[in-house]
């Protein structure tokens, strides 16, 4: 389920777009403060973020340039004035989209689910044809064996990194320890499928930012694990 995220200080329409966001089935939350809202867009896993302008703390031109700077997911940037629009267009913020108020719900909707479609889109054919899988803040480049996290490098066991690397170009699909297994470790490894659940623990505590809620290795109870687009 894709996880929007609202910054708005006018609780009436953040609230009115949550209610009509959440009937297409997305999970959305709400932040009413501008410095909280960038700070959550920046630390927190959102598939989008839809950005009032006019905020108390951060607004949302600041906003729009310091998620753009960390993160490539849909920014849908909302105003109750047209030449914030212009402002946008001219500040060149990266934001992909604009809506003036007052809007009809259903017309926000429509531009969220494009935006959203678009961009994941954008991620599995990243994640298919090309030597770096970028997915959120992680980024995997195959040739070098490097992995980043928000740009910064962690060091990797070859193991790891194969282990890694498999199930990020296998995204939402769940695999069993045993498969795992015997797609990265050779026959005549020694080990068992214990091997994987000490690799996986090793992964996450290298990429997860709480690896008792990871963002992209999980756990699917009873089977086995997935890699989470
Ligand atoms: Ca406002």
């Amino acid at each position: 389920m894709s996880k929007v995220l609202i910054v708005e200080d006018e609780l009436s329409i953040a609230e009115l777009e949550k209610d009509y966001l959440e009937l297409s089935s997305f999970e959305v939350e709400i932040e009413t403060d501008g410095s909280k809202g960038m700070h959550r867009a920046l630390h927190e896993e959102f598939d989008m973020v839809i950005l009032d302008i006019m905020l108390p703390g951060t607004d949302g031109f600041e906003i729009c340039k310091q998620i753009r700077e960390k993160k490539d997911i849909p920014i849908l940037m909302v105003s109750a004035k047209k030449e914030d629009i212009d402002k946008i267009r001219g500040l060149g913020l990266g934001a992909d989209d604009y809506i003036t108020k007052p809007f009809s719900p259903s017309e926000l909707v429509a531009r969220v689910k494009a935006h959203l479609a678009r961009y994941h889109r954008l991620i599995a054919n990243n994640v298919q044809e090309n030597d770096i899988i970028e997915i959120r803040g992680l980024k995997i480049d195959r040739t070098a064996r490097r992995v980043y996290i928000d740009g910064e490098e962690k060091a990797f066991t070859t193991k790891e990194f194969d282990l890694l690397t498999f199930l990020a170009s296998h995204p939402n699909r769940v695999f069993t320890k045993e498969e795992l297994f015997n797609k990265i470790w050779d026959m005549e490894s020694l080990g068992d499928i214990a091997t994987v659940t000490v690799h996986i623990k090793k992964i996450r505590e290298k990429i997860e930012v709480n690896t008792a809620k990871p963002q992209y290795v999980e756990t699917i109870w009873g089977v086995g694990y997935r890699f989470k687009m």
